[in-house]
C-alpha cells in the first residue's frame, strides 16, 4: 500500500498528516455527532438544537461557548466512497458486472446469492421496480453491540455496510467492508433511532440517486444505492425494528405471531398447538406498526410485540419483516449449540442439578467420564486438525464458556456428532445430528432448491424432537421448570428455510463479517482513557487507506486472477524407480530432467495443501497434508501427501500430481454421519485437480475419525 501511494507521489511525514492528506485524496470524511454522555440519545432530528438530554437532563456541552460536546458518535458518509469506487475503471467493472453475470447464468434450480432470493426478485425488482440499471448498488446493513475490552463493561455499537454488488469472495474481505457508524459506549444507546438519523438521511438521498462518474468511459450517471437487508444480534435488531426484546414479549417472533408463555419471570416459546404446516406468519407489518403508533395503546403493543415505529421504516427498500432474517451465527452457533451442551452437562436447568429437590436422572445427561473422554479426544487432535478447518480444538469441558462462534461451528459440524455417538443417548445424538445437517445445508455457498425442501422437513423434525427430549422428557405434560429450554432461538430455526428462499444461503447474511470487522478494529482502541475516540480515529484512517487504492482513473489496480491449482515451494529431489514406473503409467515416457518438485499446492484463495516435504523434521505444527479427493469412479477417497510434482507428459501436457499414502479401510456411515479409516496404506499418484479439500483426524478410543468441510454423507 505504502509503495503504491509513493508511486502516486504521496509521501508521509506523520500519521496525522497522512490521514489528512488521504482525506483530501479519497474524500472520506468523518462526522462527529453530539450525543448524551450516558448514550440516551444523539442530538439529531427533533433534538438537534437541545442543550441537554431530554432523558437524563445532563448537559450536552462541556464548553457551551465553543459548543464543545461531552461525547460524540462517529458517522462516515457513504456517498464519497461509492463515487470514488465507481471512478476506478476496474472497480466499476466489478460493481456492475457481478449481478448481471449471476442473472444471466440462472438455472432456476438453486439459490446462489441474495440476488437469487425471492425478496430481491419479488419485492425489490418486481414490486418496487428497483435495480434496473447494473450500476445500482445493493447494501446489507449490519449492526451489533460488541464488548471492546475484556476488562471493563464497555460496549460499542458499530454499524457496517456490505456491498452486495461485489462477488461473495470479495465482499466479505475486511478492506471491502464499509464502516458506517460507531456508537460509543460504555452503555447501549437508549434511543437507537436518534443515532441512526444521519445514516437514514443519507440512505434516503442515495435512494433518489446521486451523480457519479463511471471510470470506464468517464461518463456521468445517476447512482442509487439501497439497503436491502439488515442483520444484527437479537436485542440490537429488535431495537432497530422497534420490537420488544425477546423474553419480554408475548409475540417475540418477528416473522410469525406465535404466542409466548410466561415462565417465572420471562416469556418462553414452546410449540404446543403451533401449526407447523401453516405457521401464522405476520403480514402487512408496516400497517400494523402504523396502527400501534396511532393507537398508542399498551394492549396493542403487547398483542403485536411492536413497541413503536422505527426510523428504518423510512427506507422503502426494506421489507418489514422479510429484510430482517435471523442471523444463523447467533441463532445456532452462539445459542442453540451451547444450550444443548449445557443441557448435557447439567448446567442449563436448575432442575438438572443433583442438589435440586426434584432432581431426576435424565437420558440426556452426559456423565463426567464421557465429558472427560470427549474433551481429551479434542485436545489430543490439535496437531491433526489443519488450520484450514478452523481453530485448534480446545477441551470442551474447560473452555466451552469461552468458545467463539467458529469453535462452536467446528463442534457442531465436525467433532460433536462422531464424539457423542455411543456416549450420549441415541435420540439426543439424532437430534444434534439434525441440527448439524441443518447448519451444513444452510451455509453452503450455493443451495439446491431441493435441499431447501429438505430443510423444511429437518427444522420441524428438530424442534419437535428437541421439545420431546428436553421440555417433556418422557412425560406428556410439559414441566414449567423446563420452560427455559424453549428460547425464541429454537423457534426461529423454523423460519430458516423461508429466510434462505428470501435472502439466499445463510452465509450471505450471517454476522461473521461483523465479527471479523470487530476483530480488526478492537486492537486499534489504543488510548484506554478515551476508548471511543481512539477507536473512531482508527476506523476513519482505515477507511481512507482502504480507499486509497481507488485513487486515479487507471485500471492497473485490477487484481490479477491467479490460476489454481498452483504449486509452490520448489525444491530439488529425485524420483525412486517405483515412483517413476507408476508415473509413466499415467504420463507415458517421462524425462526425469523435466520433473519439478514442490512442497505445497495452493488449491484456492483460502486453501493451501502442504505435504510431508513441507513439514520440518521437528515440526509440531498442525498437519495440513491430509486430503480428500475423488477417485476414478467419482468415489470419495482420502490420503496423506508426501510431495507434489509438475511434469510434462508425452503429449506435451503439463501435469500436476501428488504422491500420497492412501487411507484404507474407509467406513462412511451415512445414517450416523460418521466417517472413519483403519490405516495408512499403499502409495500412489493422484492428480492435483482431483483434490477437494483438507481433512483432519480425531482419534477416539482407537477409532480414526475423519473430519472435513466436505459433506461425505450425501
Ligand atoms: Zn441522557
Ligand atoms: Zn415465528
Amino acid at each position: 500500500m505504502k509503495r503504491f501511494l509513493q508511486e502516486q507521489g504521496i509521501i508521509f511525514p506523520s500519521l496525522r498528516r497522512q490521514s489528512e492528506r488521504l482525506e483530501k485524496l479519497t474524500g472520506v470524511k468523518a462526522q462527529f455527532i453530539d450525543c448524551c454522555r450516558d448514550n440516551c440519545i444523539a442530538f439529531t432530528g427533533e433534538y438537534a438544537d437541545k442543550a441537554e438530554c431530554p432523558y437524563c437532563q445532563q448537559d450536552r456541552f462541556q464548553d457551551p461557548d465553543h459548543k464543545k460536546p461531552w461525547k460524540t458518535a462517529l458517522y462516515i458518509p457513504l456517498v464519497p466512497r461509492l463515487r470514488l469506487q465507481y471512478r476506478n475503471a476496474a472497480r466499476a467493472e466489478v460493481l456492475t458486472g457481478y449481478r448481471q453475470s449471476l442473472e444471466q447464468s440462472e438455472s432456476g434450480t438453486e439459490v446462489r446469492d441474495f440476488f437469487d432470493g425471492k425478496l430481491f426478485r419479488d419485492f425489490h425488482r418486481r414490486e418496487l421496480g428497483l435495480f434496473g440499471d447494473p450500476h445500482d448498488v445493493a447494501l446489507h446493513l449490519s449492526l451489533d453491540g460488541v464488548q471492546l475490552t475484556n476488562m471493563s463493561n464497555y460496549e460499542v455499537t458499530p454499524v457496517i455496510y456490505i456491498n452486495l454488488n461485489l462477488p461473495p469472495q470479495e465482499r466479505y474481505k475486511v478492506n471491502n467492508i464499509l464502516a458506517g457508524m460507531l456508537i460509543p459506549g460504555p452503555k447501549k444507546p437508549k434511543v437507537l433511532d436518534t443515532f441512526l438519523r444521519p445514516l437514514v438521511d443519507e440512505l434516503l438521498q442515495l435512494g433518489n440517486g446521486v451523480s457519479a462518474v463511471d471510470g470506464r468511459n468517464c461518463v456521468e450517471f445517476r447512482l442509487p444505492a439501497w439497503v436491502t437487508m439488515v442483520t444484527g444480534d437479537g436485542p440490537a435488531l429488535a431495537e432497530a425494528i422497534g420490537m420488544k426484546r425477546p423474553g419480554n414479549a408475548v409475540r417475540p417472533c418477528r416473522t410469525c405471531m406465535i404466542r409466548a408463555e410466561k415462565g417465572s419471570r420471562i416469556y418462553y416459546v414452546p410449540h404446543s398447538g403451533y401449526d407447523f404446516e401453516n405457521p401464522p406468519l405476520r403480514s402487512d407489518v408496516r400497517r400494523w406498526i402504523k396502527l400501534v403508533e396511532e393507537g398508542d395503546s399498551d394492549d396493542h403493543r403487547k398483542e403485536t410485540g411492536i413497541t413503536r415505529s422505527s426510523i428504518l421504516l423510512e427506507l422503502q427498500s426494506l421489507h418489514f419483516t422479510r429484510s430482517f432474517p435471523v442471523d444463523i451465527m447467533h441463532l445456532v452457533l452462539q445459542n442453540i449449540t451451547p444450550t444443548l451442551f449445557k443441557l448435557w452437562n447439567r448446567t442449563k436447568l436448575a432442575v438438572d442439578k443433583s442438589s435440586h429437590a426434584n432432581f431426576q436422572v435424565r437420558r440426556y445427561h452426559l456423565d463426567d467420564e464421557a465429558v472427560e473422554t470427549i474433551s481429551s479426544a479434542l485436545s489430543d487432535a490439535r496437531a491433526n486438525i489443519p488450520t484450514y478447518l478452523g481453530h485448534a480444538p480446545r477441551r470442551i469441558d474447560n473452555h466451552h464458556k469461552g468458545y467463539k462462534a467458529a469453535e462452536w461451528e467446528a463442534w457442531l459440524t465436525l467433532f460433536g456428532v462422531p464424539l457423542l455417538d455411543q456416549r450420549l443417548d441415541d435420540q439426543c445424538v439424532d437430534n444434534f445430528r439434525i441440527l448439524s445437517r441443518i447448519y451444513t445445508i444452510a451455509t453452503q455457498h450455493s443451495i439446491a432448491l431441493a435441499d431447501v425442501g429438505v430443510l423444511d422437513a429437518l427444522v420441524v423434525q428438530f424442534v419437535r424432537s428437541y421439545e420431546q427430549i428436553y421440555l417433556y422428557s418422557g412425560e406428556s405434560n410439559k414441566d414449567p421448570q423446563r420452560l427455559p429450554v424453549c428460547s425464541v432461538n429454537v423457534h426461529y430455526l423454523l423460519h430458516l428455510p423461508a429466510y434462505i428462499r428470501d435472502c439466499g444461503p445463510a452465509r450471505y447474511w450471517w454476522q461473521f463479517p461483523m465479527e471479523r470487522f470487530c476483530g480488526v478494529i478492537k486492537p486499534k482502541a489504543r488510548s484506554k482513557s478515551r476508548l471511543g475516540t481512539s477507536l473512531a480515529n482508527a476506523i476513519v484512517l482505515t477507511e481512507r487507506l482502504n480507499h486509497a487504492m481507488f485513487i486515479g482513473y487507471s485500471d492497473d489496480t485490477a487484481a490479477q486472477s491467479l490460476a489454481y491449482p498452483a504449486l509452490k515451494g520448489g525444491y530439488t529431489a529425485r524420483l525412486a524407480p517405483y515412483q517413476r514406473t507408476r508415473l509413466e503409467r499415467i504420463c507415458g515416457d517421462v524425462d526425469l530432467q523435466d520433473v519439478r518438485f514442490y512442497k505445497r499446492c495452493r488449491l484456492r484463495d483460502d486453501l493451501t495443501v502442504g505435504s510431508a516435504a513441507s513439514k520440518g523434521r521437528a515440526d509440531i505444527s498442525r498437519s495440513d497434508s491430509r486430503i480428500c479427493y475423488t477417485g476414478e469412479n467419482n468415489e470419495m477417497r482420502f490420503g496423506a501427501v508426501h510431495f507434489f510434482i509438475q511434469v510434462v507428459s508425452t503429449y506435451e501436457q503439463v501435469q500436476q500430481l501428488a504422491w500420497i499414502s492412501q487411507l484404507e479401510d474407509i467406513d462412511i456411515d451415512r445414517e450416523k454421519r460418521v466417517a472413519t479409516f483403519g490405516r495408512e496404506g499403499s502409495r500412489t499418484w493422484v492428480g492435483v485437480a482431483s483434490i477437494i479439500s483438507l481433512i483432519g483426524i480425531l482419534k477416539h478410543e482407537n477409532v480414526n475419525i475423519i473430519v472435513t468441510d466436505v459433506d461425505l454423507f450425501k
